[in-house]
Order: structure tokens, then C-alpha cells, then sequence
């Protein structure tokens, strides 16, 4: 037991935070305290600590690479544990959705309008979530997935529209197919993308181009 010099009550030890310069290797204040305390000065401490960072912009940076430099080792496990835990269940979750039948239904009426490109894109996301949630679908690519591709162009869905480069709206308009039919689109990574777009190569598993 220990007793908060703050609140003045006496609680177990598991209740105040840990900190390594304390004889007994917990913190003064208990953790209720000190979240209050956070929550009472919040938007003051955010204000400094933006006035702090914009005025040592230099030398955080050279911190922090100094910092990765000396736990390369630490920085990676930690990613490879966040991976294991966070990253492969959303992908597993995402993936289930994605090759579960009939998991987003579109009625064949629905499916006969021209939604457009970006329709067509977000119908896809909307389906299936992000592409960034699931792997890459290319036959030997173990990648993450960067963007929806269209994989099946011969499909009775797909239209073509002019569309705006939205990176660089100075260019012309280029023609674009897209489908309405969220079957027709694989997660693929960027080089994958290039390959089937730029290359022509056939990189899917089940399709027929
Ligand atoms: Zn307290
Ligand atoms: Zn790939």
C-alpha cells in the first residue's frame, strides 16, 4: 500500500504508475490523479508541446534518428509483434468478408447502373474495406495491398468515364474503365498494380482477363 501525495488516500501499489527513479519504483501521485490532472491540463500542455516542437523542429529530428539508429532491433520486434497481433487480424477479418459469398449483396439492377469511377471505387471499399485491410492478390506477392484494381475487364459491369488525375489535376483527363461490380476488383500492391496495369501480365489467381 502507498499513499498518494495528492489525493492523500492509500491505495495499492498497482495504482500509481511505475517510475524507475522512485525508491519504491512507482510514482508519487496515484493513477486517478494523474489522470485527472492530464484531462485538467490538456489543451495548455498540447499548446506547449506544439510551440516546442515548431521552435526544435532540428533537433528532434536529429533526436529521434539517433534514437531509431541506436533500437533498430527494439523498434522492429516491437513493429513485428504489432504486426502479429493488429495488422493480420484486421487482414484475416477483412478477408473472410471479402471471400464470403453474397457478404454485400448488390441487386443485378443495382449492378446494371454506371456509378462512375469513384462510385465504383467506393462501392468496392464499401464491400470489402480498404485494400490497405487485406493482402495482395497476386499469385507469389505476400505484400500488403496499396489500391483496388480492376482485374476482370471483359466483365458486363464495366464502363469507361473520363476522369481527372486527382494527384495532378494540371494533366488531361484520362479515359478510365471501371466496373459496378465489386467482384471484378482485386486488392493489389503497387508493383503488382503496375505489372497487370503497365505490363499486361497475368498476375491473378481466378480471373479471366
Ligand atoms: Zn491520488
Ligand atoms: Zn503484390
Amino acid at each position: 500500500m502507498k499513499t498518494c501525495t495528492k489525493c492523500g488516500q492509500t491505495k495499492p501499489l498497482e495504482a500509481f504508475s511505475r517510475r524507475a527513479s522512485s525508491s519504491d519504483g512507482r510514482a508519487y501521485q496515484c493513477r486517478e490523479c494523474v489522470k485527472a490532472y492530464r484531462a485538467a491540463n490538456r489543451e495548455r500542455d498540447a499548446a506547449r508541446q506544439a510551440t516546442y516542437r515548431a521552435a526544435n523542429r532540428e533537433k528532434i529530428a536529429e533526436r529521434d534518428a539517433a534514437y531509431r539508429r541506436a533500437n533498430r532491433e527494439a523498434i522492429r520486434a516491437r513493429y513485428a509483434a504489432y504486426y502479429e497481433e493488429t495488422v493480420r487480424a484486421r487482414y484475416a477479418a477483412a478477408a473472410e468478408r471479402y471471400s464470403t459469398e453474397g457478404a454485400f449483396p448488390i441487386p443485378v439492377e443495382v449492378l446494371a447502373h454506371r456509378v462512375g469511377y469513384d462510385g465504383a471505387h467506393h462501392r468496392v471499399r464499401r464491400c470489402y474495406g480498404p485494400a490497405r485491410s487485406h493482402p495482395c492478390a497476386a499469385l507469389g506477392c505476400d505484400r500488403p495491398a496499396e489500391a483496388w484494381a480492376l482485374v476482370n475487364p471483359v466483365s458486363e459491369y464495366v464502363h469507361t468515364e473520363w476522369v481527372k488525375d486527382a494527384r495532378n489535376p494540371d494533366r488531361p483527363l484520362r479515359r478510365m474503365s471501371y466496373s459496378a461490380n465489386p467482384a471484378d476488383y482485386r486488392p493489389l500492391c503497387h508493383g503488382c498494380h503496375i505489372r497487370l496495369d503497365v505490363h499486361g501480365q497475368n498476375i491473378i489467381k481466378g480471373v479471366t482477363a
